[in-house]
């Protein structure tokens, strides 16, 4: 089973901000998205998301077009974790895993749809906080507790916009090892929208990088995220030294009139 983008256009009003993305995912596999503010992440993973319709281009699951499909079914496919997600009523922490589950309820969760909550909350260390208020919680909880909803969904691929953002770095590894552990051990695909390098270059099987809504290199880790390339990209001097076959980076320093960012 495949996901696959070709040729995807995006413009809000007249300005196009994606411009011929194409990519390949395969299940298990994790591709990080990467590039500065304003390059076009969230706007792509909106898109493969069903929730943004690109002006031009293809987004397939095997050969069905995401855009043909029944919103249930979709949901049933395709998870989708924005950078944030406003509550606007109190929900307990085991409500909010339930809605994971909405694409499988037809009026009301079935045993099963229990116990896979149940199951979540278990593995992914929340019991203790099954019943407190999720607006409540701190933002590395909240980030567990939105994975964990959208592993309740069951999906074969989720789209995961900044996952580590705002966490420390005990919960940035705990994230990503959850991710890590859905892709490994159920075959789930993974496409994160990536600021931290270092995570992306230690935990993603591929990565893409976006420069203006374009792509501006893909590949493996260490063919994508080169001195040359973020120097380019983000305009900042890197360091690179390799651990385990891993690159990982120094920041140097911000260069002027390079990787100069005309969308923000
Ligand atoms: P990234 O996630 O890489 O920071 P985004 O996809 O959020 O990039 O944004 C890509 C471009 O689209 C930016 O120039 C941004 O200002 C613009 N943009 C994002 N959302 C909207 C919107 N709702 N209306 C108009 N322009 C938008």
């Amino acid at each position: 089973m495949m996901l696959y983008v070709d040729g995807l256009c995006f413009s809000y009003k007249r300005a196009e901000v994606l411009s011929d993305i194409g990519l390949k995912l395969r299940r298990g596999k994790i591709l990080a998205v990467v590039g500065p503010n304003g390059a076009g992440k969230t706007t792509l993973l909106r898109c493969i998301a069903g929730i943004a319709k690109p002006e031009k281009g293809s987004i397939r699951i095997d050969e069905r077009d995401i855009f043909g499909m029944k919103r249930t079914g979709l949901a049933r496919r395709i998870g989708y974790v924005p950078q944030s997600a406003p509550s606007k009523f109190p929900v307990t922490v085991f409500e909010t895993i339930l809605m994971g589950r909405r694409p499988y309820i037809s009026w009301r969760p079935s045993a099963n749809d229990l116990e896979v909550v149940a199951d979540l909350l278990r593995s992914m260390g929340l019991v203790d906080i099954a019943l407190r208020y999720f607006d409540q919680l701190s933002g590395g909880q909240k980030q567990k507790v939105l994975l964990a909803k959208a592993f309740a969904q069951e999906t074969d691929y989720l789209l995961l916009d900044e996952p580590t953002g705002t966490l420390d770095l005990r919960h940035q590894m705990e994230v990503m090892e959850m991710i890590s552990s859905m892709a490994k051990e159920k075959g789930v695909a993974a496409i994160l929208a990536m600021h931290d390098l270092n995570l992306t270059s230690r935990f993603a099987d591929a990565v893409l990088m976006l420069n203006n809504g374009r792509m501006f290199c893909t590949g493996e880790p260490h063919q994508v995220m080169t001195r040359e390339n973020i120097m380019s990209v983000y305009g900042v001097e890197t360091e690179i030294n390799t651990s385990n076959g891993c690159p990982y980076f120094l920041p140097i320093r911000p260069v002027r009139d390079q990787g100069v960012d005309s969308r923000e």
